[in-house]
């Protein structure tokens, strides 16, 4: 059994030009002490999937899967009481924007022990001792005098760092990771990641990391799910992504990476991922792919088998990483 098992996810928001499904048909296992990566371009979706598990999107997001489970159990099927008990505490999630998720009426202290208090029910001694260890663990310099003051009198990178802390305060099962160390810099990143490796080492955490950065996932992933206009369109191990990458985004991503550049110009993909208004009747990455044809433009892809990487796409990459399969359509006439 997984510790985390998502299926057949989709998310639809009401707009008032019409629905937008910002997340199709996306499935997510998470095992104890595994790492997870999700990459893909901003708006593919990535942290929309995430938000829902958390039960943080608006109400104006309509979601729904074939399952959606924790430790077994359907999320959507336990009384709101069990559901604050496992959320923050079994599940937390380290969000992309700082200022947003720390309150600007309290000192981050009073948040880090009232998380402290709510969960552990930790006494104010322990819960003040407890603080000043995490903030320590997340490279908080005079974590003591810290603890007094407010979001606003700190940096975006020491908002992150109290966010961060607030997310492993209660040794959480799983930790959602939503681009946790963009607005770091290096040597604090590289701190901050070998920090969750460490809880997952010590305490078995579960860690999907949201990022873009392959770096990061090459150093931390144990399997990789690549994300493209609200679709997983490839998921594999992280030795075979890099390696043998079946779908021609997860190719064409792995070209653009400057150790990978064969000239000084670094290649890019073009064109945007697709909006609201202009998703394609076929494969959603056709109008950008090099290896599009006729089937491509008409006929949405499924996700292929596990020895394909799932990709979701009609005709997957060749070994050579440069040429793919006959469509199948051709193959069969
Ligand atoms: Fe490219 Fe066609 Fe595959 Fe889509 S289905 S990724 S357009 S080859
Ligand atoms: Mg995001």
């Amino acid at each position: 059994m997984s510790l985390l098992e998502v299926r057949n996810l989709t998310v639809e928001f009401a707009t008032s030009a019409g629905q937008f499904r910002a997340v199709e048909g996306v499935d997510v296992t998470l095992d104890k002490g595994e790492v997870l990566a999700i990459v893909g371009e901003s708006g593919s979706g990535k942290s929309v999937s995430m938000l829902a598990v958390m039960g943080l999107l608006p109400w104006t997001a309509t979601i729904t899967a074939d399952r959606m489970a924790f430790e077994g159990r359907d999320l959507r099927e336990i009384t709101p009481a069990e559901r604050r008990k496992i959320i923050g505490k079994d599940i937390a999630m380290i969000f992309q924007e700082p200022m947003s998720s720390l309150n600007p009426c309290f000192t981050v202290g009073f948040q880090i022990k009232e998380a402290l208090r709510q969960h552990l029910g930790l006494d104010r001694k322990a819960r003040h001792n407890r603080a000043i260890e995490l903030f320590e663990q997340v490279g908080i310099p005079a974590p003591e005098k810290r603890l007094n003051v407010f979001p606003h009198q700190m940096s975006g990178g020491m908002n992150q760092r109290v966010m961060i802390a607030m997310a492993i305060a209660c040794n959480p099962k799983v930790l959602i990771a939503d681009e946790p160390t963009t607005a770091l810099d290096v040597t604090i990143q590289a701190q901050i990641l070998d920090l969750l490796l460490e809880l997952r080492e010590k305490n078995g955490m579960a860690l999907a990391l949201i990022t873009h950065d392959m770096g990061v996932v090459a150093e931390t992933a144990e399997r990789v799910a690549v994300h493209y206009a609200g679709q997983k369109v490839e998921e594999q191990p992280v030795a075979g992504l890099f390696g043998r990458p079946y779908h021609p985004y997860t190719a064409a991503l792995l070209a653009a990476l400057p150790e990978r550049a064969t000239s000084r110009i670094l290649p890019t993909i073009p064109g945007v991922v697709p909006g609201q208004f202009d998703r394609p009747a076929g494969c959603l990455f056709a109008p950008r792919c090099a290896h599009a044809s006729a089937i491509c433009q008409t006929r949405p892809p499924l996700p292929r088998g596990a020895d394909e990487g799932h990709a979701r796409c009609h005709t997957p990459l060749l070994p050579d990483g440069k040429t793919v399969a006959a469509p199948i359509e051709e193959v069969s006439q």
